[in-house]
């Protein structure tokens, strides 16, 4: 039998189904087809797509390393498809599914076009711990995650697949190189911090699950630590798997009797069964990339200026634990989870700028952008999303930052023109005394801003406004 492997956001070879399914049954031909719907979609997602472009040269290393060859298409995935069964003779197409709403419309018309002229379609759940389309017992989605987190426990049952032995065919079909696909190859100085692919992310694993992963509880929140794994880019991309990911996990949960390891390992599942929760949730509300799931946020009174918000992408606030997280993110395609909450807070509350806006900086900056997890993480944040921080808990960014980078660290290295302020005031620069200032070099309103609002009035506007909508349902 020779079956064609499309991939697409699950760039790996080990724990994936529809190559494991097709290699057990005869020949495999790789696909990667780049349509123009794709091209629009990365367009967005400018750290994504310099992603994908080294997770598409090492998937392609590691296959032809396996005897198969990488072919990739430009065009309508229909007419790439049907070119290449024509070339080879093959008479099926396995592909793990995607959940995106604008993905799973796609595959929907792929799936019929290609079943219509008698092709054998086979699709897999590759990219998740278990089909995010259960409901719970009265037929409903899952609306908080305690719930979906037990539910959830109970379906992961599939044991992670290794890598299958690959037999491909001799044949001369045409690929376009990786590098004609107009992908950014070098971004910034997102080399520097990082090594996108199936291997790297293997070993990412690998060095959290030594020690970070025995720490997470009590350490992950440590922003200038960075102890939590930074999986997130290679989840997002499919270089890894959040199944081999999760047994692995419980295995060594099995293995340790530290009870410090044991309360760790399940806050880390925990964080995993979010992403879950995430698609979840996208799969029941698919408008929820850009429309607030409780409703009356569409009413919101959303004031803030282009000019508030450049400020907010360029880390210019005056708030330092909020720059220092923007600025994080434009050089490394990173930000602390805590950070990102706390960020994304201050843009919805304090500047009172709609959190979409906010949704589209993260997506075209960040390397772990993923639609799911963006989508519930601005709707938590803001307060109108399913289990989410209800809006009049806003978050206090000194607060906050005394809490997590008490002395610090995490602000000095993003916002280097703070360096030489001690501790004591450097989550409030502007209270600093003059002298303290001027022997750490700093001019406030010069060398770095004075808060672009106050935070005690830009709280009281913020529950002002969200008064407005309160009761509306
Ligand atoms: P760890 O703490 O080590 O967690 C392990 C894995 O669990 C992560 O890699 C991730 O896949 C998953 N995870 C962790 N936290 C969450 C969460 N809150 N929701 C869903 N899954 C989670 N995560 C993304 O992967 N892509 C995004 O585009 C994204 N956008 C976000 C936007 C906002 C406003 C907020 C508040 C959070 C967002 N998150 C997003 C969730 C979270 O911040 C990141 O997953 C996390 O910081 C990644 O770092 P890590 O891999 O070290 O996480």
């Amino acid at each position: 039998k020779r079956t064609i492997v499309w991939f697409r956001k699950d760039l790996r070879l080990h724990d994936n189904p529809a190559l494991w399914e097709a290699a057990n049954e005869g020949i495999v031909i790789p696909v990667f087809i780049w349509s123009e719907e794709d091209r629009l979609a990365y367009a967005a997602s400018e750290a994504s797509a310099w992603w994908l472009y080294h997770s598409l040269k090492q998937l392609e290393t590691d296959l032809s390393q396996n005897g198969v060859q990488l072919i990739i298409k430009q065009g309508p995935e229909f007419d790439a498809i049907v070119d290449v069964m024509e070339q080879v003779g093959a008479e099926s197409i396995y592909f793990n599914e995607r959940y995106e709403p604008t993905e799973r419309d796609r595959q929907m018309r792929i799936v019929g076009q290609l079943s219509s002229i008698g092709m054998d379609v086979r699709t897999f759940h590759g990219n998740l711990l278990f089909s995010p389309e259960l409901l719970n017992k009265q037929g409903e989605p899952y609306k908080v995650f305690t719930s979906f987190w037990k539910r959830g426990l109970q379906e992961v049952v599939d044991r992670p697949l290794p890598i299958p032995e690959l037999q491909g065919v001799e044949n001369d079909i045409s690929s376009v190189a990786i590098d004609a696909l107009g992908l950014p190859t070098d971004l910034g100085t997102l080399q520097k911090y990082w090594q996108p692919g199936e291997r790297a992310g293997t070993e990412q694993w690998a060095f959290f699950a030594d020690d970070g992963m025995l720490h997470y509880k009590k350490e992950r929140d440590l922003i200038a630590k960075g102890t939590s794994s930074r999986l997130s880019p290679y989840l997002a991309a499919g270089n890894s798997s959040a199944r081999t990911i999760w047994h692995a996990a419980k295995r060594i949960n099995e293995e340790t009797r530290d009870v410090t390891a044991h309360q760790s390992i399940e806050a880390f599942l925990k964080q995993l069964m979010w992403r879950e929760f995430a698609y979840h949730q996208l799969i029941h509300f698919p408008t929820m990339t850009d429309q607030p799931l409780r409703k009356q946020f569409n009413d919101f009174p959303w004031i803030g200026t282009p000019e508030q918000y450049n400020l907010w992408k360029e880390g210019k606030t005056g708030y330092p634990l909020v720059d220092a997280g923007m600025r994080e993110l434009r050089e490394t395609g990173m930000m602390h989870n805590r950070v990102r909450m706390v960020a994304a807070s201050f843009l919805v509350k304090h500047l009172l700028i709609p959190w979409q806006e906010g949704y589209a900086w993260f997506q075209h900056a960040l390397v772990d952008f993923d639609t799911a997890n963006n989508a519930t993480g601005w709707q938590w944040v803001t307060g109108c999303g399913i289990d989410a921080a209800p809006y009049f808990r806003i978050f206090n960014p000194y607060l906050q930052s005394e809490k997590f980078d008490p002395n610090g660290s995490y602000i000095k290295q993003w916002v280097p023109e703070l360096a030489n302020l001690p501790a004591k005031y450097i989550h409030k620069p502007f209270e600093a005394p003059e002298d303290i200032l001027q022997e750490a070099g700093i001019q406030l309103g010069e060398t770095y801003p004075y808060p672009i609002v106050d935070h005690a009035t830009a709280r009281k506007r913020a529950l002002h406004a969200y008064d407005t909508i309160k009761g509306r349902s």
